[in-house]
């Protein structure tokens, strides 16, 4: 590992200016990806910012029944904050599928929306990669991509994005704080991510010293009646093989809303639009689940070796909508 500086700044302005100041700087959240991909020599940064004990580390109601989520709350607590359980459930479920305990203690919340694809040959500095070094190559586009993308990728890069919590913010139809050089912004989390396009190096809309500093949850309405599920190569500590996240309400028989994300198939969460256009208004059967998660993922051109991963997230939907339905939803 290449030296580096660290600083702990006490509020926002020094945090912002530390980094505006210095282009090889980047924030430091819990550091569970950051530090790793410094140790694998995949990120340099000459000084990094301490963002993690900044005063924005609550759960906070708004006066219109949402929430803020400050960027610094670690997977754990937002897991475990009963509000979140009983209103969000989607976004408690997602937090506590998060890696492991420890992980879920010490990774933050805006440093699991930034954390890097785990494509393997992004994080081996031998091999070329788009992502690291633009105009090299991917080598995953013919190599091993089993788990990497089906829908939303480019001829440049072909990975996914690993994030269970930004699947449900997706559904969840959240938005991302963030101050910058020209003062504070909003952007949809539906917005946050960049398509790969011929540069994939940066994932996100984000400029150098950008920080988030929270994400607002509108109010709950039907997000009461959600949930998140995920597909993994093993049952626990393990990132998405596919994931969904689900809002359902059904009144009378019918679906009222519903709001689906898909994770684990996209380079950034996949809002299954078509899915939700076939849902809203029909009846609450079976058919018509299975019916609408056959349109998703709308697009998908699976590579040669992760086909797999259009039936198996088009039965992780229909499974979850059923069960939705069945609790009342
Ligand atoms: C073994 C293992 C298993 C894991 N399993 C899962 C899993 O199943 N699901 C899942 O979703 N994640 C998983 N993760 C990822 C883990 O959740 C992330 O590493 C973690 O959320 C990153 O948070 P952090 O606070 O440690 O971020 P850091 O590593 O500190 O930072 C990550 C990035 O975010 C930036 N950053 C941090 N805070 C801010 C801010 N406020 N504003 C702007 N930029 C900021 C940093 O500059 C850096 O680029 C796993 C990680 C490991 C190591
Ligand atoms: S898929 Fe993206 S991250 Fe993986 S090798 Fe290709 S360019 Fe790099």
């Amino acid at each position: 590992m290449r030296p580096f500086d660290y600083e702990r700044p006490w509020n926002i302005d020094a945090a912002l200016a530390a980094v505006r100041d210095t282009p090889g700087a980047m924030y430091l959240g819990g550091g569970t990806n950051l530090i790793d991909l410094m140790r694998l020599g995949v990120l340099a940064p000459e000084l990094l910012v301490d963002v993690s004990r900044l005063p924005f580390d609550r759960v906070e109601e708004t006066g219109d029944g949402g929430l803020v989520i400050g960027a610094a709350v670690r997977s754990a607590d937002l897991a475990s904050h009963l509000g979140v359980r009983r209103r969000y459930p989607v976004l408690a479920q997602a937090a506590l599928s998060v890696g492991s305990a420890q992980i879920r203690n010490m990774g933050t919340v805006a440093g699991n929306l930034l954390q890097r694809t785990r494509c393997a040959y992004f994080t081996d500095v031998t091999k070329p990669c788009n992502k690291r070094e633009p105009g090299s190559g991917c080598p995953a586009v013919d190599g091993v991509h089993r788990n990497l993308a089906v829908v939303g990728y480019s001829p440049s890069c072909v990975a996914t994005h690993p994030s269970d919590l930004a699947v449900a913010f997706a559904a969840l139809d959240a938005v991302v704080r963030i101050e910058g050089a020209t003062g504070p912004r909003r952007v949809p989390i539906t917005a946050f991510y960049r398509d790969p396009g011929d540069d994939p190096r940066q994932d996100t809309v984000l400029e150098h010293a950008d920080l988030i500093t929270g994400i607002e949850v509108p109010p709950a309405g039907a997000a009461a009646h959600s949930a998140y599920r995920k597909v993994c190569d093993r049952t626990s500590f393990a990132f998405a093989v596919v994931s969904v996240a689900v809002v359902l309400e059904v009144t009378a028989g019918a679906v009222r809303d519903c709001r689906i994300a898909l994770g684990g198939v996209a380079p950034k969460p996949w809002r299954a639009e078509r899915a939700e256009e076939v849902l809203y208004g029909a009846d609450a059967t079976e058919e018509n689940f299975a019916r609408a998660a056959r349109t998703e993922p709308a697009g998908a051109r699976p590579l040669r070796d992760n086909g797999y991963k259009v039936p198996l997230v088009r039965n992780l939907l229909t499974r979850t909508l059923i069960d939705l339905a069945k609790k009342g939803a």
